[in-house]
This record gives C-alpha cells, sequence and structure tokens, in this order.
C-alpha cells in the first residue's frame, strides 16, 4: 500500500517456498487504493450532495499539500510548517492575475501559481540551507509569516485585509463544482505520480540519506544544498497549483485566511497521522485530518476545539503511532505474515564474489609500471577541539597503488585525520593534495567525486533504508541526469548487486540497515564506498570488533580490490592485520607523524614502540 523504505515484494524471496496464496500486503494496499481512487472519481456523478463534494475538494487541496509536504519533510527530514505558504501563494497567483487579464480564463493561471509556489521555494530552500532541527522549523514558520505580512501590506497587488474577489465560475450550473473537484483529482494523481518516481531515483535516494545522516551522505557524493532545493521545489510545484485551484474555489480570499499557520499544522499532523515518507500514508492522513476539522468547526464549536483537537491529537500520535497509520497497519500485516517463518535468520555472508565481473568499473594495474605517484598528500593539517589539538600538523605521502597502513595510540588523531581529509571535520589549515590535486577547501561530496571513499569507525549506514538503498544512494558524480535515473532496479541495482555479492552481504539485500550485527554493517558500507568507484579508499578500523573470520576476509578483499588498483589508507589497531597487509606505515602520535617506514622498520623503531606503550613521556623529551 505505502512505497516504505522496505521493498515488500521481495522480502519472501529469501524464504522459499512460502504460500503464495496469502494476499501481500502490497497488492491489499494497492487493491484498497485503487478503490478508493474509483469513488473519488465516481463520487460526484452518483451524490450531488454539495456538502461532501465540498469537504472532499478541501481533503483533496491538503492531500496534496501534505503530500507535497512529504517530500521535504518525509522523505528529507526537514519539517517544514511553511508548507500552507504554497497554497497561499498557488490561491493569490490565480487570484491577482485573474483580476488583472479580466478576459482570460482563470484556469490559464493554475499552472503559473504552481510555478510561482515553486519559485518561492527555491528562495526558502536557498535560505534555510545551513540551518537544522528548531532552527529550520522556526525559519519556515518565518517565511510564512513573512508572506503574510507582504499580502497584508501590499494594498495594490492584493487589496490587502479587504481580500480578493476572483471571477465566478461561467459553466453549468449543474456541474459547478465538478470542474475544482477533477483539477484538482488530477493534480493529486501528478503530485502522487512524482512523489512515486522520486522515492525510485537516486534523487529520492539522497533525500533519505539525507534525512538518516547528512554528514555520511556528503561523504557519498550526494550534492546537500541541490537536492535540499530541488526537493523544496517539487514539494511546492503542484501545491502552489492546488492552491490556484483552491482559490478560485473559493472565489474570495485574504491573507488571514490563505496563510493561517493552522493549515501548516493541518498539513504536518496529516503527514504524521497518515504515515511520513510512504506514498499514499499524506493522503490518508489529509482526508481524516479534514474530516475531524469539518466535525470540529460544524460540530464541536469550532475555533479552540480545532487547536486543541489539532494538538492533542500531534501528542497522541507522537506518543502511539511515531510512525503513523499505514505503516503501523503494514508492519503489523507483515508480522502476520511472517510469523511462523524463519525469514532471513538462516541467511548466512557468503564466501563473496569476484570482482572480475566488475571489468568495466576496475582495471587491473600493472604493480611495475605504476610510477612513483602519490595518490594522497596529506601537508601541515591542523585541527584543535577547545583545548585538544586532535591533529597537528600532520604530514605523509599515500603512494597510488599502495595498501598504507596509519597507526598510534587512542586518541592520537588517526579518526581526525580522516575526518579532515574527507571534509567530515573542516581543516583548520594545511593541504591535501588527491591524486596530484588540492581537494582542502572543497565540500565532502566533490572530493567523492574526485575518487576518494571513506569508511568510518563506528559504521555509519542509513539505518532505515535497506542494504541495497545504501549501496544505490551513493552518487558518482553530479549531474541533473544521474538525480533523475532510477536506483532501485536496472543498471544501479545490478551494480549494487554485484558489489554486495563481492563482499558476501547479496543475500542481506532487502534488509534494513538497522538489523545487521556490525561486522555485517562493515561489509555493506564498505560495498557502498566501492559503488562510488574510488581511486582511494580509508578505512577506519576496519577489522575492529568483528570476528577472525571476518577480519581474514576483510584482509584478502582489501587485497584483491588493491590487484583491481584501488589505493588504500587504513587505520587499524589489530597489529598481525596491519604488519601483513600494509606497506608503508605512517606512525600517528599527538596528532603528528612520528615516523614512517615499512612494516620492519616500524616494528623496531624504538619511538614507536614508545608511542604504543603509551609512554608519553618518551615523546614528550624529544618535544
Ligand atoms: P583516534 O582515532 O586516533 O583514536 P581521534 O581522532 O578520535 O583519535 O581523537 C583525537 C583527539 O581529538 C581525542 O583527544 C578526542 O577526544 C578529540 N576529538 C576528536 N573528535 C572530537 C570532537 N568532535 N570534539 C571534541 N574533541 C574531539
Ligand atoms: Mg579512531
Amino acid at each position: 500500500m505505502s512505497i516504505p523504505t522496505t521493498n515488500d515484494t521481495t522480502l519472501s524471496a529469501t524464504a522459499p517456498g512460502t504460500s503464495r496464496s496469502r494476499l501481500e500486503p502490497i497488492w491489499l494496499g494497492r487493491g484498497i487504493a485503487l478503490a478508493a481512487g474509483v469513488l473519488l472519481v465516481v463520487y460526484p456523478m452518483v451524490s450531488d450532495d454539495i456538502y461532501y463534494q465540498n469537504m472532499i475538494i478541501l481533503s483533496l487541496v491538503f492531500a496534496v499539500g501534505t503530500s507535497g509536504l512529504n517530500i521535504i519533510s518525509g522523505f528529507a527530514g526537514y519539517i517544514s510548517l511553511g508548507q500552507g505558504a504554497f497554497v497561499g501563494l498557488g490561491g493569490y497567483t490565480v487570484g491577482v492575475l485573474a483580476s488583472t487579464f479580466t478576459e482570460a480564463s482563470p484556469w490559464l493561471w493554475v499552472p503559473v501559481s504552481g510555478l510561482v509556489a515553486a519559485t518561492f521555494a527555491l528562495i526558502l530552500g536557498a535560505v534555510s540551507l545551513r540551518s537544522r532541527g528548531p532552527a529550520f522549523v522556526v525559519i519556515t514558520v518565518a517565511f510564512l509569516f513573512l508572506i503574510q505580512v507582504i499580502a497584508v501590506n501590499w494594498v495594490s497587488l492584493t487589496k490587502g485585509t479587504a481580500g480578493l474577489t476572483l471571477p465566478m465560475p461561467t459553466w453549468d450550473h449543474d456541474i459547478v463544482n465538478w470542474p475544482f473537484y477533477y483539477a484538482l483529482v488530477g493534480i493529486l494523481a501528478l503530485q502522487l505520480a512524482m512523489t512515486w518516481w522520486i522515492r525510485r531515483t537516486k534523487l529520492g535516494m539522497g533525500l533519505i540519506a539525507i534525512r538518516e545522516d547528512e554528514t555520511k551522505a556528503a561523504t557519498i557524493g550526494i550534492n546537500l544544498p541541490t537536492e535540499k532545493v530541488i526537493a523544496f521545489m517539487a514539494s511546492a510545484l503542484f501545491v502552489g497549483m492546488a492552491g490556484g485551484v483552491y482559490g478560485y474555489y473559493l472565489t474570495f480570499i485574504d491573507p488571514r485566511g490563505m496563510f493561517s499557520i493552522l493549515i501548516s499544522v493541518q498539513l504536518v499532523l496529516s503527514m504524521l497521522v497518515g504515515g511520513k515518507a510512504t506514498l499514499w500514508g499524506p493522503v490518508l492522513g489529509a482526508f481524516l485530518i479534514e474530516w475531524l476539522n469539518e466535525m470540529a468547526n460544524n460540530d464541536w464549536g469550532g475555533g479552540n476545539t480545532r487547536l486543541l483537537l489539532f494538538g492533542g491529537l500531534l501528542v497522541l500520535v507522537v506518543i502511539f503511532l511515531p510512525q503513523g497509520i499505514l505503516p503501523a497497519i503494514e508492519s503489523l500485516l507483515n508480522r502476520r505474515r511472517s510469523r511462523g517463518k524463519a525469514g532471513l535468520v538462516g541467511a548466512r555472508i557468503s564466501a563473496g564474489g569476484s570482482l572480475g565481473s566488475l571489468t568495466g568499473r576496475a582495471q587491473v594495474i600493472e604493480r611495475g609500471a605504476t610510477p612513483d605517484r602519490a595518490m594522497l598528500e596529506v601537508k601541515e593539517l591542523k585541527r584543535h577541539f577547545g583545548g585538544v589539538t586532535a591533529v597537528d600538523g600532520a604530514s605523509f605521502i599515500v603512494p597510488a597503488g599502495s595498501i598504507t597502513g596509519l597507526i598510534g595510540p587512542n586518541g592520537s588523531g588517526k579518526t581526525t585525520l580522516f575526518n579532515l581529509i574527507d571534509d567530515t571535520v573542516t581543516a583548520e589549515s594545511g593541504e591535501i593534495r588527491l591524486d596530484g590535486h588540492r581537494i582542502d577547501g572543497l565540500p565532502s561530496w566533490e572530493r567523492a567525486h574526485r575518487g576518494l571513499g571513506r569508511t568510518f569507525q563506528i559504521t555509519r549506514l542509513f539505518r532505515e533504508m535497506t542494504v541495497l538503498e545504501n549501496v544505490v544512494a551513493v552518487q558518482r558524480e553530479f549531474s541533473v541526469r544521474q538525480l533523475g535515473r532510477i536506483a532501485v532496479s536496472g543498471a544501479e541495482a545490478k551494480a549494487a548487486d554485484e558489489l554486495l555479492e563481492f563482499v558476501g552481504m547479496r543475500a542481506f539485500r532487502n534488509q534494513k540497515a538497522r538489523a545487521l550485527s556490525y561486522g555485517q554493517q562493515k561489509l555493506v558500507e564498505l560495498a557502498q564506498i566501492l559503488m562510488l568507484d574510488p581511486k582511494l579508499i580509508l578505512l577506519d578500523e576496519p577489522a575492529g570488533g568483528i570476528n577472525p573470520v571476518l577480519i581474514d576476509r576483510m584482509g584478502e578483499m582489501i587485497r584483491e580490490l588493491n590487484s583491481y588498483g584501488k589505493t588504500f589508507l587504513i587505520v587499524e589497531h589489530n597489529m598481525p592485520f596491519v604488519l601483513s597487509l600494509c606497506d608503508p606505515i605512517h606512525v600517528l602520535a599527538r596528532g603528528t607523524t612520528l615516523a614512517s617506514g615499512t612494516p620492519d622498520a616500524i616494528q623496531n623503531d624504538p619511538a614507536v614502540v614508545d608511542a604504543y606503550l603509551g609512554a608519553d613521556f618518551a615523546i614528550e623529551d624529544r618535544a
């Protein structure tokens, strides 16, 4: 029914022999959605009850508004209380244009109102780019009030608080509501088609990645500002059009009504009640809440009852239905279906496939032929946190084609160094060159596009995405064409499947990442960054906290990838692992490079032994 983050149709693939006779929830959902759609379309033809037609028209406006909100708030996770502004902007666009060009049909201005709303969304998106959480919500509220203030005070355009009167409908009295009704049904269909499509594309994956972990999203190539601004525009386009139809339908609009904060609150509430980040949840929520809203207005005294109702509902939903109605029903159905079934319990990490199948992406290099070129060159990097200088002028080189090790006691700044290299944390000073080109100063996603891949010491997968989605969320380059590419099937999914096969995790492709063990997460994170086709791979403690068999397998994979031309820089505490795999090895102590050399030289360096014994006085003596 919904388009949630699971892919229901394929969950059963790993549990062969399950009965096909029972109805899959997704088909049940599709059936209900189809029935509701048919009902919606035939309703005005079978009933001429104006009261209910009016209620459905309002519900349709809210359904489009909520579904639009779902893109920026449900997918990308940025809760906006300014969504109502786009309804109002749409209404005012049609209102102002229709009263200026009295000859033309007001319908002509409906698409224009969509464009106007999207343009304002672009501005709001650009202004709010750097804010998150509560600060973002406040900006969106301020935006709504600002637009309202403009509508009140720009009297020559909007007639201010007196309000605007639109032309009356010119068509046959018998069907007076039909054009509004069906125009809104059509706009809702377009809105849903767009939402459905976005959820399948690289753009949609990127938005969900932003919701789950924005910093991590940037390191896998997702251009944060561009994606957020596109999401904002997508969340406003059809909403503006629906607002235009709504204004025409009302025939009278004023700033208090059109830019009421209650509209925005109702939209957020509808999304949360129905189920955010799903396809149908926002629609269900919008119809439910609008129905309650009508009851509150007509039967329960309106005004403050409405506020009380919305506030109370919001609290109840947050406490009892944090996921919303649709996801709750869905997980209930899925639980009933899978009862008594082994599910994925039997799935195992496989021995792993060969990267040979990825010949299109990897080239085998001849070791002897590689010149002594630096893949990574770090010079005098510095960064401190309060009184702690975490990285203090570290300088070193990672030769192209090498598996270079980086060791040092806990707290010596290894992870921070990685953070500076991929701009997860910004360096205070110093130079970073990747394959000969300066990359300091570039944002994380551009460093990723230049060929930098990085795993985290504590893995950072997108927990609510499936394993496959985690891998296809990666963006190798930035282009509008790539954003629109379908991610969850076709070539992207095939490439991801091959990488998952390589790390031995293909059997888990439809599992949510949060369901994986720590070692499994490490493997998936490796597959994920391989999707970037990086020149240089930074691994932060790849053997940390995983079982010995997996450690061996990790070593084999690193060697194999290296034979395909991938350069590695590896932070690791497991000495046998480092000594057998890495050459050269750099030793970091107190944020600076203490020594560099072959495994043999490092093992016999007294300074290194001192540092590792924790005998800090030895280093201090030198200083
Ligand atoms: P390593 O990975 O070598 O164990 P880290 O880079 O994690 O070391 O940490 C180096 C030092 O910087 C430590 O003293 C740590 O407490 C400090 N540090 C790292 N990140 C932060 C941060 N975000 N805020 C404050 N201090 C930090
Ligand atoms: Mg660390």
